[in-house]
């Protein structure tokens, strides 16, 4: 009777221990998912969310692979993407059509490799056992869906409770929500509406950055003023609406040039600025010269199958290396100075016409206004229209 009684309580001991042990890891887990919530609340943008969802959560619960699809229809999310350097090799699939997600609208846990997921992720599906795909907001297609990947088969199986995991997917659709709106908000307030371009205030910050950056890297900084000749006529002879149709045209022509790190700004009315980093003189002279002609070489559709003819005037000037013995605001005075006499005098020398400001403009001292001849600098309505 003894040995029964022993027995048994040593099978409930160890019984009771195995439950506490459950117990103690459910907890920390628990515990590391609460953390983990809690820094995708906190993330400040969509570049530190993946990199928490891809990285942190991926090592956070052993898990041998996170991959995320998200739909894309807008593009907005490839170009918050964009140039981030933790970007390229993430395990991040953009879709622009969310057809391929649709029925996904519930957690599906379960051996890996059945048919979403060999559509939309094969490549992930590579050793794993089994995984979870959770779909990302309430619609069905969902906006997009989170996949935890195992080598372990019994990692993830159908029969399991889905509530911290359809928690975690909620909190991830929220703030991928939430980072993506930031963003958007973000850009809205850099982003000239009519033409898409920068506006004046993103040129403003980004000069600054440039000429500390030529300064850093040690090469020349270059910028063109462009500004659309007799523009007046254009809006007086077919109308305010097809004047924004020429804006917008000339803007995409211009960016036609431009190379990756180049700045293309709305400056004001129907002026553009374009920042240049690394050319010489040659090559300003010609890019200048080539966005000049693609201006003038084919009329801008406007509404009723009309066409209008409209030429540009560019003035460029140059910064060389090496004059950081001048306050970068100095510098940045003269260099928009110089480029906008340059452009006067494209102006006053016939328009359709590149002219360029001398060189050695830098080397002169650098006062409150720029650096050139008295009286030359344009009036102040040329420089802020
Ligand atoms: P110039 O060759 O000397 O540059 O002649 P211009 O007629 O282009 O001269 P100016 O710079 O004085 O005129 C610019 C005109 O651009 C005046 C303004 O009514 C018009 N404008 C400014 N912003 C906009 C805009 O957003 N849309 C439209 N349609 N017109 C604009
Ligand atoms: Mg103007
Ligand atoms: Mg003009």
């Amino acid at each position: 009777m003894d040995t029964r009684l022993a027995t048994e309580n040593r099978w409930l001991r160890a019984r009771l221990e195995a439950l506490i042990e459950t117990a103690r890891e459910t907890e920390d887990k628990l515990n590391r998912l609460a953390d983990l919530e809690f820094r995708l609340l906190q993330a400040g943008d969509l570049s530190h969310l993946l990199r928490l969802l891809l990285q942190d959560l991926k090592r956070d619960f052993e898990l041998d692979h996170v991959g995320l699809v998200l739909c894309d229809t807008t593009g907005d999310l490839q170009a918050a993407l964009e140039g981030h350097p933790l970007g390229e090799g993430w395990p991040l699939r953009l879709i622009p059509d969310p057809a391929p997600l649709q029925g996904l609208h519930t957690p599906v846990l379960g051996p890996a490799g059945n048919g979403h997921t060999t559509v939309l992720l094969p490549e992930e599906m590579e050793g794993l056992a089994s995984h979870a795909l959770l779909p990302l907001g309430r619609g069905d297609p969902p906006r997009g869906i989170l996949l935890l990947g195992s080598h372990g088969a019994e990692r993830y199986t159908p029969d399991q409770d889905t509530f911290l995991l359809r928690r975690l997917a909620a909190i991830v659709s929220v703030c991928l929500e939430n980072a993506l709106a930031h963003w958007r908000l973000r850009e809205m307030g850099v982003t000239d509406p009519l033409t898409g371009v920068r506006n004046r205030r993103f040129f403003d910050q980004r000069l600054q950055d440039e000429i500390g950056r030529m300064d850093r890297e040690g090469h020349a900084l270059a910028c063109l003023f462009i500004d659309i000749d007799h523009f007046k006529r254009v809006n007086d002879r077919h109308g305010h609406a097809a004047g924004d149709r020429v804006i917008a045209a000339v803007a995409q022509r211009l960016a036609r040039h431009l190379r990756r790190f180049d700045l293309l700004a709305r400056y004001g009315g129907e002026e553009f600025v374009i920042l240049l980093p690394a050319l010489d003189d040659s090559e300003l002279q010609s890019i200048a010269e080539r966005m000049r002609h693609t201006v003038a070489a084919t009329p801008v559709p406007v509404e009723d199958h009309r066409a209008i003819q409209v030429t540009v005037s560019i003035g460029g000037a140059r910064l060389p290396p090496g004059g950081q013995g001048q306050a970068p605001e100095a510098r940045a005075r003269i260099l928009l100075g110089s480029a906008d006499h340059a452009l006067l005098r494209a102006k006053e020398t016939g328009r359709n016409r590149v002219e360029m400001a001398a060189e050695g403009l830098y080397r002169q001292e650098a006062g409150p206004t720029p650096p050139v001849p008295a009286g030359a600098i344009p009036p102040s309505s040329e420089m802020n229209p």
